[in-house]
């Protein structure tokens, strides 16, 4: 099968969070299947060229924007048999420090950047001749190429037979622009209703994507069920309860050749299931790292985060200082808004013997606390599928979740009578039901046998992208059933 698969960002190109991960592992996966891959991404200033040099494809796209024509190069890099990764390249869209805006807010043309993407991935296929049978687009950010397929290029011989796979990686992030900027899209205003585009008066590039795609994913089963209710759905819950016969709920996978404490090059040392050891050598390397007490029975807790209130940060400060009375250490690496960083600088400034803080985004370090930390914590208001807990349990780093999204589907509540579940989990989102869970953890954590079983036990699971790349082969087979269908009943 020929894929177009379009993201803003993946492994190991561009990444701000789980997206990329499954961008970088999904179409890799596909393509050792023997699928014929295109992954397509805009050209960042952050992609390492010198590691992964790209090329000139030589072709000059024509992308119409408002009443310009704009130009945009193609680049690619070929790095495995049937993955071409193209690379949009305007550099006065995307040659810029990050890619979607800074800590203190969104770049102010991202309607812009990303209107053009949309349209520009299109454009490449056909300058490419790819043919793709799928279409598979991600977030916001490709939401209008699905728009653009059932309307400006309805015609398009190459482009025609595509079925479009729209995934919500996350639906609390919409693309919302003020109607004005419709007249960039060169979309015409019929589509200015709540049926299509319109959102209270705006547009909304994620519902665009979910109402003109053939069939919508979303990264787990139950984030699926939450999101078709008020509660979760962010003002789309209707737009997916009409999209029930098309949407599908896929736990993200995780690539254990880059997640796995048997075969990490950035850890101290490496272990596994049978041995341990290197565990130890992990959590004093990490203590060191941010200048905590080298105490190997004190519990460390870790966390990896975007700093975005729906990671649960109210919950962790209305609960911080009875929890260092209780005595752990804690670690916290993370990025984000502003105001969270003031937040996580307090903290550390007042439990400094406690607690180790950074304010970055660095990838060797996510490894070295998932390695060295004995819990992980992520107390999340909602999680649509969550990585983290997933690489947690192959590091023996016993996760403290919230149940909801894939955090509910990928982790069960350990019963020390029947020494079963991998982790702790809550399901109010009170201070109280973390505070309990977290006491729950750190009494377990006093039991050495048991612990290590619960940790052995985690570290067993298999939660690896091939089973979730085959539920994705099945949609997309599906969806190019039912497209052929209404084409022919037409
Ligand atoms: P989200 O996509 O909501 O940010 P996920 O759990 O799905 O959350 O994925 C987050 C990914 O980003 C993980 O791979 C995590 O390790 C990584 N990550 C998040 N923040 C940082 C950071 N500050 N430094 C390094 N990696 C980070």
């Amino acid at each position: 099968m020929k894929i177009l698969f379009a993201s803003s960002e993946a492994v190991p190109f561009a990444k701000t969070g789980g997206l990329a991960d499954v961008s970088g592992s999904l179409p890799r996966v596909l393509a050792e299947m023997g699928h014929e891959v295109f992954l397509i991404l805009p050209k960042y200033r952050s992609i390492d060229e010198k590691r992964f040099p790209l090329t000139k494809t030589g072709i000059t796209l024509k992308v119409p924007i408002a009443l310009r024509v704009e130009t945009a190069e193609v680049y690619s890099c070929e790095s495995l048999p049937r993955l071409h990764s193209l690379f949009i390249r305007k550099d006065a869209y995307y040659d810029r420090d990050q890619l979607y805006g800074m800590p203190s807010g969104d770049f102010e043309d991202n309607a812009e950047r990303f209107t053009f993407f949309s349209r520009a991935l299109l454009e490449a296929a056909l300058a490419l001749d790819v043919n793709p049978a799928i279409i598979h687009c991600n977030d916001w950010q490709t939401g209008l190429a699905p728009v653009y397929l059932k309307t400006l290029y309805r015609n398009s011989s190459s482009l025609k037979p595509a079925a479009s796979i729209f995934t919500v990686h996350n639906i609390g992030y919409q693309g919302l622009f003020w109607h004005y900027d419709l007249q960039l899209t060169n979309l015409g205003w019929e589509l200015f209703t709540p049926q299509a585009l319109e959102f209270y008066g705006k547009i909304n590039f994620l519902k665009a994507g979910m109402v003109f795609a053939d069939a919508v994913t979303t990264v787990s089963r139950k984030y699926m069920e939450e999101i078709q209710t008020p509660e979760f759905g962010k003002g789309l819950d209707g737009v997916l309860r009409d999209r029930k016969e098309d949407l599908y709920g896929i736990l993200n996978g995780v690539d254990y050749d880059e997640w796995s404490p048997v075969k990490d090059p950035f850890i101290k040392e490496r272990y596994s299931p049978a041995e341990l050891k290197g565990k130890r050598t992990c959590k004093a390397d990490l203590q060191r790292e941010f200048g905590l007490e080298l105490r190997e029975e004190i519990p460390l807790i870790g966390m990896i985060s975007r700093l975005d209130e729906q990671k649960g940060f109210d919950l962790i400060e209305a609960i911080m200082e009875k929890l260092m009375e209780l005595g752990p250490q804690c670690v916290l690496l993370g990025t984000g808004k502003e105001k969270y960083h003031l937040l996580l600088e307090n903290w550390q400034k007042k439990y400094p013997r406690q607690l180790g803080v950074k304010i970055a985004f660095n990838n060797v370090l996510a490894h070295k606390i998932e390695a060295g930390a004995d819990m992980f914590l992520m107390p999340s208001r909602y999680e649509p599928c969550g990585l983290n807990q997933i690489y947690s349990l192959k590091y023996g780093t016993v996760p403290i979740v919230r149940a909801t999204g894939g955090l509910d589907d990928t982790i069960t509540d350990f019963t020390p009578q029947a020494a079963a579940g991998n982790g702790f989990k809550f399901r109010d989102y009170t201070a109280s039901a973390l505070l309990e869970a977290i006491q729950r953890a750190l009494e377990a954590y006093r039991d050495r046998p048991l612990w290590e079983n619960l940790m052995v036990r985690g570290m067993s699971a298999d939660f690896s992208w091939e089973r979730s790349a085959g539920e994705y082969l099945k949609a997309y087979q599906a969806t190019i059933e039912k497209k052929k269908a209404k084409t022919a009943d037409r």
